[in-house]
């Protein structure tokens, strides 16, 4: 049985408020309407007190006294235009009594700031407060109308960057659709005691502006719901949103979602508010509150009895002080790795050890040994500019001579002894208590202050997933792979992809084969490899004259940075090499059925802009056959294609790369509360520079999400990286600090930055390339200028770091 009060107050909202917020055209009058009246009064045992998070202002409410029992973020409802931390106090002081610390922000509102900067502060608030209590579990989120669906959206972001989600959520009446597509909307139009349908989609338009009503981020109905925290849900029988949450809680539960759900009769949408005189009102908080306190971990810190501001929310960790085995472990002897190595040992910090899984340093030039294996970047700028080499042979190195520096660069640093050859890192765990990594291997265990993973981005190949490929009776191996034991003359030869590999081996391996068969899905922009030899007399300037290096090397580098003009700025600057590329062909390719296979059908760049010589010519052959069916299957003898020819083939080689956007997911880094990098990063890689990760204090990266290029070298970038780093361990040193970690939401609005940047560049145009994850997300490359990358890695910005150790850094300029 509903109590009069809940009967008497839906009939008085329903027959007063309701036609008045009816004819609240203008946002001012509705936001008017719906903030009269809210005085409510603070229960003597409350504190309520002013405060921001994150720069957000709202207010924070703890119950005096007593020690909160754990952390709670509110964020208010009022169609995205209208409310308050203030307005919203029947919720908070609920709370607060119930024994959470709880704060609720003012995020900004609409129309003035429309969508999505609710969810942009309530992300930030939200981060910030993980930051401040060292991590999630002792914080639930609560929301309420619009503040449900604030919540729900959050939930979507923060699973989507991988950032760690709250032990539980109650959403209350909350609106989750702002299509207002839900029956409800029509059949409750009449019984809702606060809207007509006309007023819900009015407040949609003014929080959308121009936003598809379906996104999942502004209508979290339509978001996958998998992977949500335990969720409360309570709404009315008769209120028009009703089925905003009915179709919520359907989906979260088919996604495996802990609902706990309730629809109550008689009331009205939001009814808590009147929390004072209903007493539904009272008995949903108090289950609400029942249900959270269940799931949420005691809060973190104690001692701060009745703190209520941001900066006296829980303290981080605080990490004893202890001696490692070794200062630094680096995992991984490629470019990045032996940089890294080379630049500890001149920088005097001796203490350091490098990781290699094979028996064999080089990583890259190492393991790919395939026929005609070489660089696309010329070979002065592709080396390490402190160990500058001056007999390159030619322009652009091959893997032989790539090789044999990496090797020469070890024996000139004497960095032999430092190096574990057939040691693979199996896992590296933070251990908050002594503040160190504990590093296990192959090969035995030790720990270390810092982990710098240098594992490269291109290791792992990427082997399609060919129906019937098991029962193939020849061999087949990857590029990556090179079976040289195997003599492929005279053979009928399969090679799959026509990436940046295979337009190498192909023209070294189609003159000894019987037959060719190539399997193109998409054509590649080629261009012509301007590969001259570098001779005897430029060798001798090169290593005599050292202004002439430097100038060689700028010369080719501002040759390559061109190229970042028309990929970030101006796509239609490429046309230069769309012209290239096209005369190429034409003049390669007299065949005009074959021309017309391997004209690109996208903006040059979208995909990796190949070079090659002999690539065309050697399509051109009667015995090479470009095959662009999609492929069906793999028979014994043969390959079949979608119009049902089958190719024969003695041998398949894969040509098909590898897999980018996941480069660290089989490394095992274990970071603060037992979070692992491959679970912080389930909605794909990120990281603040692509260098450092919140939630992995000590931990560096080289070659991390997002710092890849199209365009110019990556060695240019490790460096920048490398002189991040240690410019970060000798800071640390000489300061006394011992751990550092960067803010997460520093780390969250870099992220979101290199995205908005990436959307506007030539590889979002619309092709599928591997520097996309499976969510379409960029992951791989740095979203403009190489020397913006290195200005902004220049100086370490102490302010988005967390410290900890005797002395803080003094800020460097950002
Ligand atoms: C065929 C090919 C051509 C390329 N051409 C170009 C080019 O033209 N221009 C360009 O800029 N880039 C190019 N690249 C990209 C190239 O990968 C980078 O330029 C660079 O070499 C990467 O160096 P790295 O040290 O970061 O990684 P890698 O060279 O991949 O080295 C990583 C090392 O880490 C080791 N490792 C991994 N996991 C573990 C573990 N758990 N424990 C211990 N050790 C581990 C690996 O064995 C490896 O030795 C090319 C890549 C390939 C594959």
């Amino acid at each position: 049985m509903a109590s009069w009060q809940a009967h008497f107050i839906s009939f008085l909202l329903r027959t007063t408020f309701k036609p008045r917020l009816a004819k609240a055209l203008e946002a001012t009058q509705a936001r008017r309407l719906l903030e009269s009246g809210a005085a409510h009064k603070v229960p003597d045992d409350l504190d309520v007190q002013p405060g921001e998070v994150a720069g957000i202002p709202g207010e924070w409410v703890v119950r005096h006294g007593t020690t909160p029992r754990a952390n709670l973020l509110h964020l208010h409802g009022g169609g995205y235009f209208a409310c308050s931390a203030r307005t919203h106090r029947p919720y908070t002081c609920f709370f607060a009594a119930q024994g959470f610390r709880v704060f609720a922000p003012n995020y900004r509102l609409a129309p003035e700031h429309p969508f999505p900067a609710a969810i942009d502060d309530a992300q930030r608030v939200y981060l910030s407060l993980v930051e401040a209590l060292g991590g999630a579990r002792s914080l639930v989120v609560t929301g309420d109308s619009a503040g449900g669906g604030l919540a729900l959206a959050l939930m979507q972001r923060l699973r989507e960057a991988g950032q760690p989600m709250p032990a539980a959520i109650a959403l209350f009446s909350p609106w989750t659709d702002l299509a207002t597509t839900g029956r409800s909307a029509v059949e409750n139009e009449a019984s809702c005691s606060m809207f007509v349908s006309e007023a819900i989609r009015r407040g949609a338009a003014g929080y959308l502006g121009d936003v598809d009503p379906l996104h999942p981020h502004a209508s979290p109905l339509y978001a996958d719901m998998r992977g949500l925290p335990p969720m409360l849900v309570h709404a009315a029988e008769r209120e028009a949103m009703r089925d905003d949450s009915t179709r919520l809680v359907e989906r979260a539960r088919a996604a495996g979602v802990e609902v706990d759900f309730r629809l109550w009769p008689v009331v009205h949408h939001d009814w808590q508010m009147f929390q004072p005189f209903i007493p539904e009102a009272r008995e949903s908080l108090k289950i609400a509150s029942a249900f959270l306190h269940e799931r949420v971990a005691p809060a973190a810190t104690p001692g701060a009895t009745g703190s209520t501001t941001a900066n006296d929310a829980p303290a981080p960790h605080t990490a004893r002080v202890a001696a490692p085995d070794v200062e630094v472990c680096i995992v991984g002897s490629g470019f990045s790795g032996l940089g890294m190595a080379i630049q500890l040992e001149r920088a005097g910090i001796g203490s350091f050890r490098v990781l290699e899984q094979a028996g064999e340093i080089g990583g890259t030039w190492r393991d790919n040994t395939y026929p005609g294996c070489a660089c696309d970047i010329p070979s002065h700028l592709y080396s390490l500019s402190f160990a500058p080499k001056t007999d390159w042979s030619r322009m652009y190195p091959t893997q032989p001579e790539i090789r044999a520096y990496l090797h020469d660069c070890v024996a000139r640093f004497g960095l032999a002894n430092r190096i574990r050859l057939n040691t693979r890192l199996e896992q590296a765990a933070y251990d908050e208590a002594s503040g160190l990594w504990k590093v296990q291997t192959s090969d035995g265990s030790f720990s270390a202050r810092f982990v710098i993973g240098a594992i490269g981005g291109l290791h792992r190949p990427a082997i399609p997933a060919l129906p019937g490929i098991e029962t193939f009776a020849g061999p087949t191996f990857h590029s990556a792979r090179w079976d040289h034991g195997l003599d492929l003359s005279g053979k009928q030869v399969a090679v799959i992809g026509t990436g940046a590999s295979a337009i190498q081996f192909v023209p070294q391996i189609a003159p000894r084969v019987a037959g060719l068969d190539l399997y193109q899905r998409t054509a590649p922009w080629v261009l012509p490899k301007p590969n001259r030899p570098i001779g005897a007399r430029e060798q001798w300037a090169l290593r005599h004259v050292p202004l002439f290096r430097t100038l060689c090397r700028w010369r080719l580098y501002w040759r390559q940075e061109l190229f970042a003009f028309g990929f970030t700025v101006k796509p239609q600057l490429l046309d230069r090499a769309k012209k290239m590329g096209l005369r190429l062909l034409r003049r390669q390719v007299p065949s005009d059925a074959l021309r017309a296979k391997l004209t690109p059908t996208y903006q040059p760049g979208c995909k990796r802009i190949l070079i090659s010589n002999d690539y065309f010519p050697t399509l051109a052959q009667p015995h090479v056959k470009l095959v662009t069916a999609g492929i069906r299957e793999v028979r014994p003898h043969g390959v079949v294609t979608d119009d049902g020819v089958e190719h024969r083939a003695d041998v398949i080689i894969y040509g098909t790369g590898f897999q980018a956007t996941d480069t660290l997911g089989p490394l095992r880094v274990t970071g603060r509360d037992g979070v692992r990098l491959d679970e912080a990063w389930r909605g794909g890689m990120h990281a603040y520079y692509g260098t450092t990760v919140p939630g992995f204090p000590n931990f560096f990266m080289i070659s991390g999400p997002n710092t890849g290029l199209g365009h110019n070298s990556v060695i240019f970038m490790f460096e920048a990286q490398i002189s991040y780093v240690l410019d970060c361990i000798k800071t640390m040193r000489r300061r006394g600090l011992h751990t550092l970690e960067v803010r997460a939401h520093v780390e969250a609005d870099h992220n979101e930055a290199v995205q908005r940047r990436l959307l506007r560049t030539v590889w979002s145009t619309g092709c599928r390339s591997w520097y996309l994850d499976a969510h379409g997300r960029n992951v791989t490359l740095w979203p403009g200028f190489t020397f913006d990358y290195w200005r902004r890695m220049r100086r370490v910005d102490w302010r988005a770091y967390r410290t900890q150790g005797t002395r803080a850094p003094r800020s460097a300029p950002a």
